[in-house]
């Protein structure tokens, strides 16, 4: 099937008075409808500019230097900013980090779903775009009342639901939640990411979880995605990745886990993440890397697509393709 979503070297640098960091560097992944995708990387890798950078939210100094993000066939990066402004939401809908929290406090639920979409559908009746909030409500699991209720009155979890719900009210091809999960409790968590799955299936939507829990996600999601440095440097199907990670980063995370059952919170690996405005030269991890050979350190590799189409950005895999 043809991809939903197909994003192709997106690059996104930020010119500072420090110098220029190169924040996403020529990532490229594709997903298909129906497809739950988990991004993970040491925070700083780039997991939320890749998401402000799909959604053409990167604000100076950053600046999207090139690339394409095709969704359902067409280049976000070539929309006019009314096209970009109709496509949220509609096409690409995303959940940013700590976005329950910025519910309006004086402002009742229903009235703020209505504002997000009211612009997208001119010709439709308030009743109508009620009618259709109110069932967003109900397929996130929240009660009808919720509608007519103020932010404060809401758990975190039910917040966040209104949030999905949000995300969901004009049918989006593709959505982003970045770190949807984060600030609930492990009961909360668990309820929020099945939320997610439920409404991704009654939409057929491709969905993008960023996170750091590697063991929550892994039951909820496909494929993960690994990013190093501002460079995708694995996307593999879940079961490959927890069984056979390819890229010696993902080695290192997997080996740091404490088990796949057992809440997989990232702890780190040896080394640390290097500054985006000094990133060493050829592969950005050879400081940290213990199969690093003379060429990691002069040559940048390039994404290879292995058989069975996992994605990886390594020198141990140049002659593989
Ligand atoms: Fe390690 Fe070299 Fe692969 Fe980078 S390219 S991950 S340094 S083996
Ligand atoms: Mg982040």
């Amino acid at each position: 099937a043809v991809p939903v979503l197909d994003v192709r070297n997106l690059e996104v640098t930020y010119y500072t008075d420090s110098g220029r960091a190169r924040a996403l560097d020529d990532v490229s992944f594709t997903l298909r409808a129906g497809e739950k995708l988990g991004m993970v990387g040491e925070s700083g890798s780039g997991k939320s500019t890749l998401a402000l950078a799909m959604m053409r939210m990167i604000k100076p100094p950053g600046r999207i230097e090139g690339g394409a993000v095709m969704v359902g066939g067409a280049d976000l990066m070539a929309l006019d900013a009314e096209g970009m402004r109709q496509a949220r939401l509609s096409r690409i809908a995303y959940i940013p980090q700590g976005a329950m929290n910025s519910l309006n406090p004086v402002t009742r639920i229903g009235a703020q779903m209505v504002d997000a979409v009211k612009s997208h559908l001119p010709g439709e009746a308030r009743g109508a775009i009620e009618a259709r909030c109110k069932r967003a409500l109900q397929s996130v699991d929240l009660d009808a009342g919720v509608y007519r209720m103020y932010a404060h009155e809401l758990s975190g979890g039910m917040k966040q639901r209104v949030c999905i719900a949000i995300g969901i009210l004009l049918d989006p091809h593709v959505i982003i939640a970045d770190e949807p999960t984060s600030a609930l409790d492990v009961v909360t968590q668990r309820q929020v990411m099945e939320t997610i799955d439920n409404v991704q299936k009654a939409i057929n939507a491709a969905v993008i979880l960023i996170g750091h829990d590697m063991g929550l996600m892994a039951q909820f999601v496909d494929k993960v995605a690994v990013m190093y440095a501002g460079r995708l440097v694995e996307v593999s199907t879940v079961r490959e990745m927890f069984t056979d990670p390819k890229h010696p980063y993902s080695q290192a995370l997997i080996d740091s886990l404490p088990s796949l059952e057992n809440k997989g919170v990232f702890r780190g690996i040896p080394g640390l993440a290097p500054s985006l405005l000094r990133l060493p030269g050829g592969c950005a991890f050879h400081p940290r890397c213990d199969k690093a050979m003379a060429v990691c350190s002069t040559t940048r590799p390039e994404q290879i697509i292995l058989a069975g189409g996992r994605g990886v950005t390594c020198h141990l895999y140049d002659g593989d393709a």
